[in-house]
C-alpha cells in the first residue's frame, strides 16, 4: 500500500529562492548544526537588506521567501554572498503532479534570457510514480512548445531543474554560483588585521568562508588623512559583512607606536619591529574578544617584510610575549593576480584601490632587512615602553559594528 505523500513543509504553490549548499552534505552526524547555523545566517542576510519573508528547509536544501515585494533575484544577489551557499536560483514549489511542475517550469523558462534549455530532474522521493528522465522529458516537451525554444541537452543557455520531494516539487532556473564552503560562526572567532589594501579583505573573506566569525583590527595612522582612512576600512568592513551578516570593526591609535619606533628602531628593521607591534596589539585584542587567532593578509615574498625568515622573525613576538595565538595567513601561497581578481569578485578592490597614506609611509625605512632574526628584532625594540604604548593604544581604541550597505548598483560578482 503506498502511504500518502506528506504534507510540504510549505504551503504549496510558493515562490523564492531555491539554496543548496555542498561541504555540509559531507558532514555526517554533525550536519544538523551546520544547517541550523546557514539558516540563521540566510535569515541575517535577508534582515539586513530588508527582504526577509521567511526561510524554510527542505530537505537537503532550503527555501527563502523574501518579503512581498521583493523580486526572487534581488533576493538572490543577497544570498548568494552567504559562506555556505554553493548554488541558488529563483524557483516555485507546487504540487507534484507533472501539470503542476511543467506549468512552474513554463512560467520560470519565461523569465530567463533567450537561447536553448535542458530540463534536469532529481527525485529525492524515490517512490514518485514517475521515473526522473520522463519526468525531463514530459516537461521538456510542455516548454518547448509553450516557449518555442530549442532543447539542447549539452550545452544550454537554461538549465529547468525539478526536485520531486516527499508532497512537491521544487522547479528551479537560472541557478547562479554561491560562494561555497561553511556558514559564518560553525568554525570559531578570529581578528583579522584589516589595512587599507587589497590583501586583508580578501584574506579575512577566505576564513569567512571557511565557517570563521571575523572582527577586524585597523591600526589607525591619524597623523595622515585620517577620516578618510576610517571610511575606507569601514566601507571595506562593510563589503565583508555581506558575506558575514556583521563584523565588528576595532580602530586602534598607532601613531605613538610609530613615533616611538621611528625614533628608536634603525632603519632597516623598523618595518618588521611595527609589525611586531601591530602583533602585540591585535593579541591583547584578540583576547578581549574572544577571537582564537589572527588573520592577515601576508603572503609569501610579497614585499620584503615577507620573507620566510621574516614572517618567522615577526611572529615569534607571540611566543615572546607568552600570546600561544595561531596566525593564519590564507594567502600565504596565493599570486597577486589571483588575490586582485578575487579581490574585483568580492567588490573590494574598487575601495582598496582608494588613494590613502599608508601608515607605513611615515616609518621612513631605507632597504628593508630580508632576512631578519627573532634575537635581532627583539634587541632592536628592547628599549621602547611597551607596556606604555600597547595600554595607550588600547584604551583609544574605538569599536563599532559594521552591516552591509545594500542599495544602489553595489552588487558584487562571486569570487
Ligand atoms: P594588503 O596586504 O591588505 O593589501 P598591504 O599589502 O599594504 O595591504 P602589507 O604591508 O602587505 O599590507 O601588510 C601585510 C598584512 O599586515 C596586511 O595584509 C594586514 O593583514 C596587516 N596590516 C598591515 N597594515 C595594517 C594596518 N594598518 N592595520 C591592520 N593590519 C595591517
Ligand atoms: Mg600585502
Amino acid at each position: 500500500m503506498t502511504r500518502p505523500a506528506r504534507k510540504p513543509p510549505v504551503r504549496v504553490p510558493c515562490e523564492g529562492v531555491v539554496l543548496h549548499y555542498g561541504e555540509i552534505g559531507t558532514k555526517g552526524a554533525n550536519r544538523v548544526q551546520f544547517e541550523r547555523c546557514l539558516e540563521e545566517r540566510l535569515r541575517e542576510a535577508l534582515g539586513h537588506a530588508s527582504m526577509l519573508g521567511k526561510v524554510i528547509r527542505l530537505g537537503g536544501r532550503f527555501l527563502a521567501v523574501p518579503r512581498e515585494g521583493v523580486r526572487a533575484a534581488q533576493a538572490l544577489d543577497v544570498l548568494c554572498c552567504v559562506p555556505g551557499v554553493a548554488s541558488g536560483a529563483p524557483a516555485q514549489v507546487v504540487p507534484d503532479p507533472l501539470d503542476a511542475i511543467a506549468g512552474a517550469a513554463v512560467a520560470l523558462l519565461g523569465t530567463q534570457p533567450p537561447g536553448s534549455f535542458k530540463v534536469e530532474t532529481r527525485r529525492a522521493h524515490k517512490a514518485y510514480a514517475v521515473p526522473s528522465m520522463d519526468v525531463s522529458r514530459r516537461v521538456g516537451a510542455a516548454c518547448a512548445t509553450a516557449s518555442g525554444r530549442a532543447v539542447d541537452v549539452h550545452a544550454p543557455a537554461v538549465v529547468v531543474r525539478i526536485e520531486v520531494l516527499d508532497g512537491c516539487a521544487v522547479v528551479s532556473a537560472g541557478s547562479r554560483a554561491g560562494p561555497g564552503g561553511l556558514p559564518v560562526g560553525s568554525s570559531g572567532h578570529l581578528l583579522s588585521l584589516l589595512s587599507g589594501g587589497i590583501d586583508s579583505p580578501v584574506a579575512a573573506w577566505q576564513v569567512l568562508r571557511r565557517g570563521a566569525r571575523v572582527t577586524a583590527v585597523h591600526l589607525w595612522n591619524r597623523t595622515a588623512d585620517a577620516m578618510a582612512v576610517r571610511e575606507k576600512v569601514q566601507d571595506l568592513a562593510r563589503m565583508l559583512a555581506r558575506s558575514a551578516g556583521e563584523v565588528p570593526l576595532v580602530l586602534v591609535p598607532f601613531e605613538a607606536c610609530q613615533r616611538a619606533i621611528v625614533a628608536g628602531v634603525p632603519g632597516p628593521l623598523r618595518m618588521l619591529v611595527y609589525r611586531r607591534a601591530m602583533l602585540r596589539i591585535a593579541a591583547a585584542l584578540a583576547a578581549r574578544e574572544g577571537a582564537e587567532g589572527l588573520v592577515t593578509g601576508d603572503c609569501l615574498g610579497q614585499v620584503a617584510s615577507q620573507t620566510a625568515s621574516n614572517l618567522r622573525a615577526v611572529q615569534a613576538v607571540l611566543a615572546q610575549e607568552g600570546q600561544a595565538l595561531p596566525v593564519y595567513m590564507p594567502l600565504s601561497g596565493t599570486d597577486k593576480a589571483d588575490i586582485v581578481a578575487q579581490a574585483r569578485a568580492l567588490g573590494t578592490y574598487d575601495i582598496s584601490i582608494r588613494p590613502h597614506e599608508d601608515a607605513c609611509a611615515a616609518l621612513g625605512s631605507q632597504r628593508p632587512a630580508k632576512r631578519a632574526l627573532p634575537e635581532h628584532l627583539r634587541r632592536a625594540e628592547g628599549a621602547l615602553p611597551w607596556e606604555q604604548l600597547l595600554a595607550q593604544a588600547l584604551d583609544g581604541a574605538t569599536r563599532s559594528v559594521e552591516r552591509p550597505a545594500w542599495g544602489g548598483d553595489a552588487r558584487p560578482g562571486r569570487a
